[in-house]
């Protein structure tokens, strides 16, 4: 094997890209140290990731400090641990979408007491992934009920190993799992503001839900959008390409142009910037797949560089075009 993808998915620069906003090489020297061997966060020693490819992603993602960015009176954004969170506070209690990873969350208690003191009643996960999920246990112990799409919970009840980034994830205790599961739809009104939870055909995952804050105008997409970078697909649980794309469009025709649109991964977002990620895998769907319908292996498709000439605008979050042809090729 030329290059080893889960040292890939751990290089700083491309992390401190992938998780949007913040600046600095200083900074990012400090946070993450170049190889994964001594890839801790601070306060999460070495030893306690080497030869874990998962307790080193939870420490580096979780080393992230959090920004807090409003979006309504009533709706935050916080960003920073490995991806977004959105919370919807008021007097009928908080409700969050996704939780950061486990070593967060000591910093994430902080961010949701900063923003007020009622109590998370409702916490909400766009997908099974530990990224967004991984904080349920915690928040669970805390008073909230946790709620997802039902295959949320098949899943997190299984154990998977997710392809390319090596990450092996064993069942979640039980502690963990959604308690209130639906099969397509779920409204929540709370604070005034109605929130719609739509399933949508597997594209990321087959548990992708997106979160819609009506009257706050604000879209949360889970893994089915990465802002400005090649995403991650799942095709272990269901993922492909073509289901990333139709999810896309789905999403497209939820978002008017004042959406504040929250992707998994990245900055904040709007609807010109979901067409143009739509638009990218698109392009990367049909170059794919012409390479496989002409019967080149994997291999054969990577040295052809088919995707090269998009690596300068799409490469520089978590994946390069390399690595993403290894994700995206099985899941054609
Ligand atoms: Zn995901």
């Amino acid at each position: 094997m030329e290059s080893n993808p889960t040292m890939k998915f751990f290089t700083r620069r491309e992390l401190l890209l992938a998780v949007g906003g913040l600046a600095g090489g200083a900074f990012a020297a400090r946070l993450f140290p170049p190889a994964i061997a001594h890839a801790a966060a601070p306060g999460f020693p070495p030893q306690a990731a080497a030869g874990d490819p998962v307790a080193a992603m939870r420490a580096q993602f979780g080393g992230v400090p959090i920004q807090a960015q409003p979006l309504t009176d009533s709706i935050t954004l916080l960003s920073g641990p490995g991806g977004n969170v959105v919370v919807l506070n008021g007097a009928d209690g908080k409700l969050m979408g996704d939780t950061f990873v486990q070593p967060a969350w000591p910093h994430l208690k902080d961010a949701l007491a900063t923003i007020g003191n009622e109590p998370v009643k409702t916490v909400i996960d766009t997908h099974w992934h530990f990224d967004h999920s991984d904080s349920n246990a915690s928040l669970h112990a805390a008073g909230a009920t946790l709620v997802a799409h039902e295959n949320t919970k098949k899943r997190m009840s299984e154990s998977h190993t997710l392809a390319v980034l090596n990450l092996t994830f064993p069942p979640s205790p039980a502690d963990a799992l959604p308690q209130q599961t639906f099969p397509q739809n779920h409204k929540i009104t709370m604070n005034g503001e109605k929130v719609s939870l739509v399933h949508v055909p597997p594209a990321h995952t087959d548990s992708d839900i997106y979160i819609h804050f009506e009257k706050g105008n604000v879209l949360q997409t889970g893994d089915i959008f990465f802002n400005g970078m090649f995403p991650y697909i799942d095709d272990g649980t269901g993922g492909s390409v073509s289901g990333m794309i139709a999810g896309a469009t789905k999403l497209l025709a939820v978002a008017d142009n004042n959406t504040k649109i929250v992707p998994g991964h990245g900055p904040l977002g709007n609807k010109a910037d979901l067409m143009k990620y739509r638009d990218m895998l698109t392009t990367v769907r049909d170059r794919l797949q012409k390479l496989k319908s002409s019967g080149k292996s994997v291999e054969e498709a990577a040295a052809a560089k088919p995707l090269d000439d998009l690596d300068p605008a799409w490469g520089k979050g978590l994946f390069n075009a390399a690595t993403f042809i290894q994700i995206a090729y099985p899941a054609l």
